[in-house]
């Protein structure tokens, strides 16, 4: 049976280990050592490496990781990112065969440019585009792509798990309930977080149905968070205007 397994990394980071008792692949890599220690204790055989984006705290582990695995690496080509041995584009396909899984490649730019999503039946690897209850900062392309790779995402069945790779989500939820104080499943999800932070649980993954729920990013056409916004002087209120009034409130919120 092939598990997912969140290895804790650098400060708030997952890298996400795909294993079935033989084999593993890791999404986003970015450091080697707690990877290696994973492996050597579960006696697995690394058979790939899968980076969504190139930021340092996704790829940093990379080229450690090679010199004692020599395995291929998968992510969209980028002059930032040296280590990509197997380049990705929009639509094409990902069979690694050891762990019985096929990944769809989506391009969902707008965190930066080369941002990939993962995504096979119940499960989407996103990086740092869609996060628990939150979303990744715009650095590279325009709000307006961001917007449209989130509304790619949610999409996907409502039972998808989601794999982000922060642990951002208790903060995510505190901005989510000042959007809405009034939205139940918000409440609930606080305090479920807390919970599984106080027990030092990871709160991902989640899933696209309560990302949907409780996520304001995924959430710009609901009247409760267009009030609270339009009472910080927001006028347009078509969807693409409130998700950019959003993004810019919680850079500094
Ligand atoms: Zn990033």
């Amino acid at each position: 049976m092939t598990d997912i397994t969140a290895i804790p990394a650098l400060r708030d980071n997952y890298i996400w280990a795909i294993h079935n008792g033989q084999y593993a692949a890791v999404v986003d890599p970015g450091e080697a050592s707690p990877v290696l220690d994973f492996i050597n204790e579960k006696d697995l055989q690394l058979n790939a490496i899968l980076c969504t984006h190139r930021h340092a705290d996704h790829i940093g582990g990379v080229a450690k990781l090679r010199e004692v695995y020599n395995v291929p690496v998968y992510g969209r080509q980028h002059p930032g990112n040296p280590h990509i041995s197997h380049g990705l584009r929009e639509g094409n396909h990902l069979k690694l065969d050891t762990l019985g899984i096929n990944f769809d490649i989506l391009e969902i730019p707008g965190h930066l440019d080369d941002h990939l999503a993962f995504v096979a039946p119940g499960i989407l690897f996103c990086g740092d585009v869609l996060f628990g209850a939150g979303c990744g900062r715009n650095f590279e392309g325009t709000p307006a792509q961001l917007h449209r790779s989130l509304q790619r995402l949610a999409q996907l069945p409502g039972d998808t798990r989601v794999y982000s790779a922060h642990e951002y989500t208790a903060a995510n939820l505190r901005f989510a309930l000042a959007c809405e104080p009034h939205n139940q499943d918000i409440l609930r999800r606080i305090e479920q977080v807390a919970q599984q932070r106080a027990e030092n649980l990871p709160t991902m993954p989640s899933s696209i149905a309560l990302e949907k729920d409780t996520n304001p990013f995924l959430r710009c056409t609901r009247p409760e968070l267009i009030r609270t916004l339009q009472r910080q002087g927001l006028s347009d209120t078509d969807e693409l205007s409130v998700f950019i009034a959003l993004r810019e409130w919680r850079n500094h919120f």
